[in-house]
Formats: C-alpha cells, sequence, structure tokens
C-alpha cells in the first residue's frame, strides 16, 4: 500500500518560523508526543522553510487517532491550530 502524503491545509500558530500568511513552509512536520502537538513548531521571529511548497505530515505519533496508520497520517489534508503556546492538529480524532 503506497501512502499519500497529507498536506497541512491551515496552521493559525502564526509565531512559528515555518508560518507565513496561515501556511506552513517546512517540507514537511512530525505530530506527536503525549498530544497531537506540532513537534516542529519553532517560535522564532526568523523566518525560515521553503516558501514555494507547502508542508506535509512527514510522521504522526498518536495512533490512538481514528486517521493513523502504521504512525503516518491518512487524512487527505490537517489543520493546525494555536493552543496558546503550544501548536496542536486539530483534525485529530480520538479513536473509539
Ligand atoms: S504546522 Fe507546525 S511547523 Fe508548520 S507552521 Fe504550524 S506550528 Fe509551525
Amino acid at each position: 500500500m503506497t501512502m499519500k502524503m497529507p498536506m497541512i491545509s491551515q496552521c493559525s500558530m502564526e509565531d512559528c518560523a515555518y508560518n507565513n500568511d496561515r501556511k506552513c513552509h517546512a517540507l514537511a512536520i512530525t505530530v506527536g508526543g503525549s498530544a497531537p502537538l506540532c513537534d516542529t513548531f519553532l517560535k522564532s521571529p526568523q523566518k525560515g522553510g521553503d516558501t514555494d511548497s507547502v508542508a506535509g505530515v512527514g510522521a504522526c505519533k498518536v495512533s490512538s487517532c481514528v486517521y493513523n496508520s502504521s504512525l503516518e497520517c491518512s487524512s487527505e489534508n490537517i489543520q493546525v491550530g494555536n493552543h496558546g503556546d503550544h501548536a496542536e492538529c486539530d483534525t485529530f480524532q480520538e479513536r473509539t
């Protein structure tokens, strides 16, 4: 089965180094940890990444999510939200 990398359709973490105009310009992010955090988030005035491309989700460690398959995200795309001091995948849905 060939996996397709989901795209980040929007990220509201505007003080992140990779964020420009609510778009993520890292090549890919990692999601995970104790919650569906964006592990790639970097609070910095310096902007980085590749402004010609929009990030994908390279890996996701949150196996309890309905979209998680073999520690990869199978959603078509995700949205990342600003949760105050951290960025979190808002597409996350707990597996029941
Ligand atoms: S998805 Fe993560 S790395 Fe990309 S802009 Fe948002 S917080 Fe930054």
